[in-house]
């Protein structure tokens, strides 16, 4: 009675337990489920049923009807449950299962569910239709090594079977297999798991396969890996030292011809002993130099010598170029250093001619020079036109042999370190002015003008100035052909003093704008090669300027003309 909200004692007739029942279901179920009854002799439903405080629990019931001696029916005995928590269950139960399906059936990975040892496929996912090109018919309710005949199948039966028989998963990354899936093999690699899937008695009954497509991944990797085993094949069989390193300048790799070169073992180097090859002298410029580089990401070029695995020091060359990536940040360095030995012997071979040949040349031609100068003090009021001539001709000719000479001196003075300064204060401006007199004399199709501030004394060597202005003022003449207006100019600035040349003639690309200070450098332009010179006027000038600590420098375009100028520290207290 409790069932139906009553006390125990309570009778309840059969029409009041009627009157209970849900009215819907008292129509459709309870009433048919009586009158099937009388026919069947079972009486068995399920309904809902209002309880008197209007509660609705769900009950089943189960009964048998008896007859009386005359074949009707007179009784049913049966048994009433209340299962509305039962039902309850199913439903969850129902639903999780339905949520579970929908789950699988959804997911990005490749989901199955094999049943039984013939590995039945219950379930499988759209990803894992895709993933193996067939459609839901071709596999649904299917053994699957029959539908996936492309397989090893041998050797899916044996990977199954071992799930299955011993219960416990089985796993592979990256496992290659074939399958057809656009008419023709493919090979893809999967990461997939078995899992068995066990019942309330502990029982395998299924297997769950979960698959990944990771081909792209793999393929990706692989081509990766082939590059760098090629650029290291590439990079081992060059005989230059070919070697990275990181955006802060550590380096991380080294080719072979760095062990084969310095005698060391990989480890040796690869912990820093690199650097102890580097010769002693050139270890602190080539620290500062690399570091610089690396600040301002800009390409890192330095000659230096290296240790040879017997002790011998050769000169190397070595570059290095920061790699970026689109947002331009720097994330390694490249760099080979390339073995100079020869060309630097030959280089000082070369020193030690021009050293010798301007010596040797010296002597005769200050002698000669002293003739014609004789001479032309003796004819200088002869008659003779073509013998004045002649005489002021071959002067012109000694004087530029003498320059050219001294220039040679110079340069071999410069590389063996023994180029000398007598320093003094001078007012630059009277220099300036002097060199413009003089240079005129012998240029007068070219007007050179000069602004300037006022006096402005500095410190260093007068003639070894004097010698960069000819050569500036020289230049700006003898390459502006046509324009032959030349501006100098002279004015203090941040505590220096600034001296500019400024041209209208042929001009430099921007190409050659820093070379053109490097020893024997000239511009191999068609325009160029008209001018007579040797390009190493300008590499004397800088020289001279570097050692008096300031700066030589170029503007230029192409056609439209150059300014050079330098500047020299002021005399301190005129500041
Ligand atoms: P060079 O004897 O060849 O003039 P320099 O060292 O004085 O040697 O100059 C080097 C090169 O720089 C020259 O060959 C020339 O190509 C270029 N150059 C120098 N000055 C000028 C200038 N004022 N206008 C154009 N080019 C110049």
């Amino acid at each position: 009675m409790k069932l139906f909200g009553h006390d125990a004692s309570k009778k309840l007739t059969l029409h009041e337990v009627r009157r209970q029942i849900y009215p819907s279901d008292r129509h459709n179920i309870v009433k048919k489920a009586f009158e099937e009854a009388l026919i069947t002799g079972t009486y068995k439903f399920e309904a809902r049923l209002v309880k008197p405080d209007n509660s609705i629990v769900r009950i089943s019931t189960m009964g048998k009807v008896f007859y009386d001696n005359k074949g009707a029916p007179s009784k049913i005995i049966g048994t009433l449950r209340d299962i509305t928590q039962e039902e309850e269950y199913r439903h969850i139960l129902e639903k999780s299962e339905r949520r579970l399906r929908k789950f699988i059936l959804n997911a990005p990975v490749s989901i199955g569910i094999l049943n039984g040892p013939d590995y039945i496929v219950e379930i499988i996912n759209e990803s894992a239709l895709k993933l193996m090109g067939k459609a839901k018919e071709q596999m649904l309710n299917k053994p699957v090594l029959e539908t996936m005949t492309e397989l090893d199948t041998a050797q899916a039966k044996l990977l199954l079977d071992g799930v299955y028989y011993s219960g416990k998963s089985f796993s592979a990354s990256e496992f290659p297999v074939k399958l057809n899936r656009h008419g023709t093999l493919e090979k893809v690699y999967v990461n997939f798991e078995y899992d068995p899937l066990v019942n309330n008695e502990g029982k395998v009954y299924g297997i769950m396969v979960v698959g990944n497509d990771v081909t792209e991944q793999v393929v990706a990797r692989k081509k990766i890996e082939q590059s760098e085993a090629r650029f290291k094949l590439l990079a081992d069989s060059m005989p230059q030292f070919v070697w990275t390193s990181d955006n802060q300048g550590n380096i991380n790799y080294f080719n072979k011809a760095v062990y084969d070169y310095s005698g060391l073992s990989e480890e040796k180097i690869d912990e820093g002993g690199w650097i102890d090859i580097i010769h002693p002298a050139d270890m602190e410029e080539n620290i500062l130099k690399w570091r610089n580089a690396i600040e301002k990401g800009k390409d890192f070029i330095f000659e230096h010598r290296f240790r040879r695995y017997d002790g011998v020091y050769r000169w190397q060359l070595s570059r290095a170029i920061p790699l970026r990536d689109e947002q331009g940040k720097i994330q390694f360095w490249i760099g080979t250093s390339t073995d100079i030995q020869e060309i630097k012997e030959q280089e000082q071979q070369k020193d030690y001619f021009i050293s010798m040949a301007s010596h040797e040349l010296k002597t005769p031609i200050t002698s000669i020079k002293g003739y014609v100068q004789i001479l032309q003090s003796m004819y200088e009021n002869s008659e003779d036109a073509v013998l004045i001539k002649s005489l002021g001709r071959i002067h012109v000719q000694i004087e530029k042999l003498t320059t050219l000479i001294g220039d040679l001196l110079d340069v071999s003075k410069i590389r063996n370190g023994s180029l000398t300064f007598h320093k003094q204060t001078f007012d630059i401006n009277n220099l300036i002015r002097e060199e413009i007199e003089e240079l005129e004399i012998i240029h007068p199709n070219h007007k050179i003008s000069f602004k300037n501030d006022a006096i402005i004394p500095v410190f260093g060597d007068r003639e070894r100035i004097r010698q960069v202005l000819i050569n500036l003022i020289s230049n700006a003449i003898k390459y502006s052909p046509i324009h032959g207006n030349i501006l100098m100019k002279s004015k203090v600035e941040k505590q220096t003093v600034l001296v500019s040349v400024k041209d209208e003639g042929i001009g430099i690309d921007k190409n050659y704008q820093g070379k053109i200070f490097e020893r024997f450098y000239r511009v191999e332009g068609k325009s160029e090669k008209t001018f007579p010179g040797f390009g190493i006027g300008l590499f004397i000038a800088s020289e001279i300027i570097k050692r008096h600590e300031g700066n030589i420098g170029v503007q230029s375009k192409p056609g439209k003309g150059s300014r050079f100028y330098f500047s020299l520290p002021l005399l301190p207290g005129n500041k």
